[in-house]
C-alpha cells in the first residue's frame, strides 16, 4: 500500500464505510463534566433529559463508557446516498502556495444541505421515528441545521417545526424555501406561537431574533405538544458521535494510502465537525500511539476556546436547557454580526472544552476578512465555494503550509471541508466590494459577560 500515487480524491468503498460511531468520550482518563439540571444544578438524570429529548438520544448523551456504538442499518443506508465523502488532496492549493506540504481536506458539502450536520440530523430523526414520535422542534441560525433535519424528517415522514432566527428568515430566503420543499414549517423567530416568543417580542418590540431565543422557543414548543422532542445540531456529546462518521472515513482513507497527518485543523462552532473529525486521531494521541497536532479554528468576534473562560454556563439564554462546564464567553454573550452563523455559538461542547484544557488541542482565532481571503484563493484553485464556517479551517491550513514554505518541513495537513458557501453570497458581496469589517470584542466587554456565569 505504501508509495502509491495519492490521487485527487481518495474514496472509500461502500464496505470501508464505519458501521459503528465512535464515542471520545469513554477514551478519555479525565471525562468532560456531567451536564447539570438547571432545576436542581446536580447532575442531570435520563429521565429529566428524556422530557426534551428522545429517550435513546438522552441514553446516548449520558454514556461516557461504551466506545463504540453500533450505527443502525437504515442510517447506514441514509448515509450510503451522499458519503462516504472524499477526502481530497489540494494539489492545486499546494501548488499556488508554493509549499512543501501536502494538504489534504475532507469534504462534507456534497449533500442538499450542503453541510456535515446532516449526518446528526439523520440519526437523530430516526430515534425519534423509532420511539414512535410525531415530530421534532428546533432551532436554526444561519439555515444549515435546519435544512439538514428538514430533510431528514421528510425522509423519515416527521413532522419537522423550524424557529428560524428572524433575521435570517428574511435575509435568506431560499434557505427557507429549501426547508419548505422537505416539507418543514419554517417559523421566524422570536414568533407568536410560544410564551416566550410573545414575551421577547413585548420586550423587544422589532427584534430581529437570536439563536438563544430561538433555541428557548423550540424547546417550549416540544415540551408543550404531545409526541414532539428537542433537537440540536451541535454542542452535545451526542452529536460529535455522529459525527464522527467524518473522522473515522478520514482515517481510513488515509490508513490506506500509509499516509500520517503530523496537523489536523477545524472550525469549531459548537465543536461537532471538529470533535468528529479528530475523533479516531485523539484516541490515537492520548493512547500515545501518535502526536498529531490538533487546531480549532474560531472566529476573532466570538472567541470561546481563545478568550473564554472554562466553568458551567449555561446552554441558552433562556435558561431552560442543561448547564455545561465548557469554555463559554457567558450565555448572554452577543457576538458581533458576523458572517458565519454557524460559529456565533456563545460555548463550546464539553469534550473539546476539556481536551483544550487538558493541553491535547490548541485553539486560534482568525478574522472574518482573512478568512474570505483564505476562501477566495481555495475557491480559485480548487473549484469548491467554501462556506465562511469552513473558511476558518482554510486559512489556518494555508498558513500553517506557508510555514512549511519558510522552513521546508513537508508536514502533511488534514482539514475538515465543512461545506459549501452559495447560500452566503451577500457575505462575499461584501468581501468583494471591500466592506467586510472585523469586529474584535475588547477584553471588558467579554469580562462584562463572563462576570454574569452561574455561580457553581
Ligand atoms: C454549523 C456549521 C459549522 C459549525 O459546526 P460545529 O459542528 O457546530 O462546530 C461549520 N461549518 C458549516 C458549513 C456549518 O454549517
Amino acid at each position: 500500500m505504501l508509495n502509491k500515487e495519492i490521487p485527487y480524491k481518495i474514496y472509500l468503498e461502500e464496505s470501508e464505510m464505519p458501521t459503528a460511531w465512535l464515542n471520545l468520550r469513554a477514551f478519555m482518563d479525565k471525562k468532560p463534566a456531567p451536564l447539570l439540571s438547571p432545576a436542581t444544578l446536580k447532575p442531570i438524570t435520563h429521565e429529566e433529559l428524556s422530557k426534551v429529548f428522545c429517550a435513546e438520544l438522552a441514553r446516548q448523551e449520558l454514556d461516557d463508557t461504551t466506545k463504540y456504538i453500533e450505527i443502525p442499518k437504515e442510517i447506514r443506508d441514509f448515509y450510503k446516498m451522499y458519503r462516504p465523502a472524499p477526502l481530497v488532496r489540494a494539489y492545486c492549493l499546494e501548488k499556488a502556495l508554493q509549499t512543501p506540504a501536502k494538504i489534504y481536506y475532507k469534504f462534507e458539502g456534497n449533500n442538499t444541505s450542503g453541510s456535515h450536520k446532516l449526518n446528526s440530523a439523520i440519526a437523530q430523526a430516526y430515534y425519534a421515528k423509532e420511539q414512535g414520535l410525531k415530530g421534532v422542534t428546533t432551532e436554526t441560525g444561519a439555515g444549515q441545521w435546519g435544512t439538514a433535519l428538514s430533510m431528514a424528517c421528510s425522509y423519515f415522514g416527521l413532522d419537522c417545526k423550524v424557529f428560524m432566527v428572524k433575521c435570517s428568515y428574511e435575509q435568506k430566503p431560499f434557505r427557507r424555501e429549501v426547508m419548505r420543499t422537505y416539507g418543514a414549517n419554517v417559523t421566524p423567530s422570536p414568533s407568536m406561537t410560544t410564551e416566550v416568543g410573545k414575551k421577547i417580542n413585548a420586550e423587544f418590540p422589532g427584534t430581529t431574533g437570536s439563536l438563544g431565543c430561538a433555541i428557548s422557543e423550540a424547546v417550549e414548543a416540544a415540551t408543550s405538544l404531545d409526541g414532539y422532542r428537542y433537537v440540536l445540531g451541535s454542542v452535545l456529546n451526542q452529536v460529535l458521535l455522529h459525527q464522527s462518521v467524518i473522522g473515522l472515513e478520514t482515517k481510513t482513507a488515509l490508513d490506506k494510502y500509509g499516509i500520517t497527518a503530523d496537523i489536523i485543523i477545524g472550525c469549531a462552532g459548537g465543536g461537532s465537525n471538529l470533535g468528529g473529525l479528530i475523533s479516531p486521531f485523539m484516541v490515537e494521541k492520548m493512547q500515545g500511539k501518535k502526536d498529531y497536532q490538533i487546531i480549532a479554528v474560531e472566529p476573532a468576534s466570538c472567541p470561546t476556546l481563545t478568550r473564554g473562560v472554562y466553568a458551567y454556563d449555561f446552554c441558552d439564554t433562556g435558561k431552560v436547557c442543561p448547564l455545561a462546564k465548557m469554555y463559554t464567553l457567558g450565555s448572554g454573550y452577543i457576538p458581533s454580526s458576523s458572517h458565519s452563523g454557524g460559529l456565533r455559538y456563545h460555548g463550546m461542547t464539553t469534550t473539546l472544552s476539556e481536551l483544550k484544557d487538558q493541553g491535547l488541542m490548541e485553539a486560534r482565532s482568525v478574522e472574518q476578512t482573512e478568512v474570505f481571503k483564505a476562501a477566495t484563493t481555495f475557491a480559485r484553485v480548487e473549484g469548491i465555494l467554501p462556506a465562511p464556517e469552513s473558511a476558518h479551517a482554510i486559512k489556518v491550513a494555508v498558513d500553517e503550509a506557508l510555514k512549511c514554505k519558510e522552513t521546508g518541513e513537508e508536514k502533511t495537513i488534514v482539514f475538515g471541508l465543512t461545506g459549501t458557501g452559495y447560500f452566503d453570497m451577500y457575505a462575499y458581496q461584501k468581501y468583494n466590494d471591500g466592506v467586510m469589517s472585523d469586529y474584535i470584542p475588547t477584553d471588558a466587554e467579554i469580562k462584562k459577560s463572563t462576570d454574569k456565569l452561574p455561580k457553581i
